[in-house]
């Protein structure tokens, strides 16, 4: 543990970490099915003379290390993990991680005489919402989750306090029905489109159920599908008895575009919110990154399009995706820290009291989010967002744009394959999603297989408009664009041309 917590030590490990870690690129993304088979076949049988027996450390180590990670996915090693949103573990974050565990601090409550993690949870959740253009002073309630899924919860949970507070019920003291009953309520709406399949999730959890998910987008009409059809809204927000949380996907998980156009589409929907009573939620788990890319002509549309996300109720980040730090972690800010409280709220544990006199701003954690024990998650956060600062993130991310932007042109003027949803869009309107499909039916429907099978790129399935289609999510701090483009781009020529594909030909 010296070594480890030796400044010196890390200096030169750091480094050689990073180098290291940027060799490992060309890790597989998946393990070979023998290592997941003699994995399975390596765990613990209830049947066996020897369960629960206890074992030597160093032997639980061994069997860790030779059979349990051989098993895993090359997510974190491989810089061509494209699946899902995952992104990866900067060096540094890792280290911080490890440190999180050895101190093993329960951050619930805020006690500034005897622990500082309080207060540096309040630091990096600062730091984060200065860089995502987050006025701290409008912010005021502010928490880390697990990711966010556990964000979107707290949202939609304070939407539901909110919302039926403003007509006179209380969800935290009186429950969902009672609240209703006293407000007059009949109907609890989430108002999205393009909405993040954790947000039905949040709002089964949250008691609105998963039927109150009304998807609202412009497809009606013509348009992009991702694209929240304002008009719409605004017919929904004046039925009778209906209370409304309006949910803002700032990007949409299958294209990474944004269900609102900017500052303009967030003013009216402000006020419209305001007229009705109505909570905005805004789910930018990865999308609210675009607000840290440098002011350069390439970014200037989403920049203009990541607009006005200040004029919501209540944020979702991510940190496990585009900020690179380790499962699990996931940032959540409102502008209405007692409502936040008025859900979250603890009450009556004297033993769990702060009797904080020095940062009292603090609210105790346990008093603003889901649990009441947890991890010091927001250690690997602080530690990138100091060594990365404002331009490592805009260079972080725009890294992952240029990336993304250069697949996408392939594949605009692939004959093998077609770009999805728009493909007229020129590359300004791509931020770290590419969506698309093979042309020829028979491969389509094997696509996905295809390339994973390659273990040196991974992606996602998904359905496009009734078909199969591809994503590709760039989210890796390693991504090297030239020669991940070289990789990528070989990868989908061999799988459209049927042949097999080959790593040293890269
Ligand atoms: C990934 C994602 C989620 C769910 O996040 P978890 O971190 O997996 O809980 C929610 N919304 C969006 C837009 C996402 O991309």
């Amino acid at each position: 543990m010296d070594d480890f917590l030796s400044v010196e030590t890390q200096q030169s490990r750091l480094a050689a970490y990073q180098d290291a870690h940027r060799q490992d690129r060309d890790h597989p993304t998946l393990p070979p099915a023998s290592a997941l088979r003699s994995a399975e076949s390596s765990l613990p049988a209830p049947d066996s003379p020897s369960y629960l027996t206890p074992t030597r450390p160093e032997d639980v180590a061994r069997h860790i290390t030779a059979d349990i990670l051989p098993a895993l996915t090359g997510q974190a090693r491989s810089s061509r993990y494209y699946g899902f949103v995952t992104g990866g573990v900067l060096p540094l974050a890792q280290w911080a991680d490890a440190l999180v565990s050895h101190a093993d601090q329960n951050v619930q409550v805020h006690l500034p005489s005897q622990t500082v993690a309080t207060a540096v949870e309040d630091s990096a959740l600062r730091m984060l919402a200065a860089v995502l253009g987050l006025d701290v002073g409008v912010f005021g309630g502010r928490t880390l989750t697990t990711g966010a899924t556990g964000s979107n919860i707290l949202g939609l949970a304070c939407g539901r306090e909110a919302v039926l507070q403003r007509k006179g019920g209380d969800v935290g003291e009186l429950g969902l029905l009672g609240a209703c009953v006293k407000a007059g309520v009949t109907e609890i709406q989430v108002l999205t489109s393009g909405g993040h399949s954790s947000l039905s999730k949040a709002a089964s959890v949250v008691g609105l159920g998963r039927r109150s998910v009304r998807e609202l987008s412009t497809t009606s009409r013509g348009e992009e599908p991702w694209r929240l059809d304002i008009d719409a809204v605004e017919e929904h927000l004046k039925r009778p008895g209906t209370a409304s949380i309006i949910a803002i996907s700032a990007g949409e998980v299958n294209t990474g575009r944004f269900a609102v156009d900017g500052m303009e589409d967030m003013r009216r929907l402000r006020a419209l919110a305001d007229e009705y009573g109505a909570w905005i939620h805004v789910d930018g788990a990865f999308g609210i990154f675009a607000r840290v890319l440098e002011d350069a002509d390439e970014y200037r549309l989403l920049r203009r399009q990541a607009q006005g996300i200040e004029l919501a109720d209540s944020i979702t980040v991510d940190g496990h995706k585009v900020l690179n730090v380790p499962y699990d972690c996931g940032m959540f800010y409102t502008r209405s820290l007692p409502t936040l409280q008025s859900v979250f709220t603890n009450p009556n544990a004297a033993y769990l009291s702060s009797g904080a006199t020095s940062h009292p701003d603090i609210p105790s954690p346990l008093n603003i989010g889901l649990e009441n024990s947890r991890r010091f998650r927001a250690l690997p956060a602080y530690a990138v967002l100091l060594s990365e600062g404002r331009a490592g993130l805009a260079r972080l991310v725009s890294n992952m744009v240029r990336l993304t932007r250069r697949i996408a042109g392939f594949v605009r003027t692939s004959g093998h394959y077609d770009l999805l949803p728009t493909p007229a869009d020129g590359d300004e309107a791509v931020f770290i999603i590419v969506l698309f499909r093979a042309r020829d039916p028979a491969l389509n429907d094997v696509l996905v297989d295809r390339i994973n099978r390659t273990r040196q790129m991974y992606v996602s399935g998904t359905s496009w408009q009734g078909e199969k289609a591809v994503r590709i999510a760039v989210s890796n701090w390693k991504v090297d664009v030239d020669r991940d483009y070289r990789v990528v781009t070989s990868i989908l020529t061999a799988v459209a041309e049927g042949r097999e594909f080959d790593l040293s030909s890269c």
